[in-house]
């Protein structure tokens, strides 16, 4: 949650893709502000939503097995979860590029994306004119 309220300033439709699951925020219908964890594909439906609350509801006609506990994992530590996505798939979680930077490989996610999300990233190195920012 805190996670989207960062991005929310930056971006206006923040969304985080996991290898099996995606994350984005709803502005309008019931639950206004909610987090909805959907399948990647589009119009597939919804596995959980996460209300503005805090409270977590799991869809029991869409089930995805192990996803409650990839979720307390990532809202304990989302730094930690986007850098281990991005480590094992190479992408970005939330901007899905494949990482090529150095840094972006160590950090496991782009620096424009580590601001909007307001998570760390490596200070730049002179490395010897490899392009600017
Ligand atoms: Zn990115």
């Amino acid at each position: 949650m805190r996670l989207f309220d960062r991005a929310s300033a930056k971006l206006k439709y923040p969304k985080i893709r996991f290898s099996q699951y995606q994350l984005y925020r709803t502005s309008g219908g019931k639950y206004p502000g909610a987090i909805y964890v959907s399948p990647l594909e589009r119009n597939s439906g919804w596995y959980a939503r996460i209300e503005v609350t805090g409270l977590l509801t799991l869809n029991k006609y869409n089930p995805l097995p192990g996803l409650e506990a990839q979720l307390r994992r990532l809202a304990s530590d989302p730094t930690r979860y986007a850098q281990e996505h991005g480590h094992t798939t190479g992408n970005c979680c939330f901007c899905k590029k494949t990482l090529t930077d150095q840094r972006s490989l160590f950090a496991g996610y782009g620096p424009d994306c580590a601001a909007h999300y307001g998570l760390p990233y490596p200070i730049r190195k002179k490395l010897g004119g490899r392009g600017k920012k």
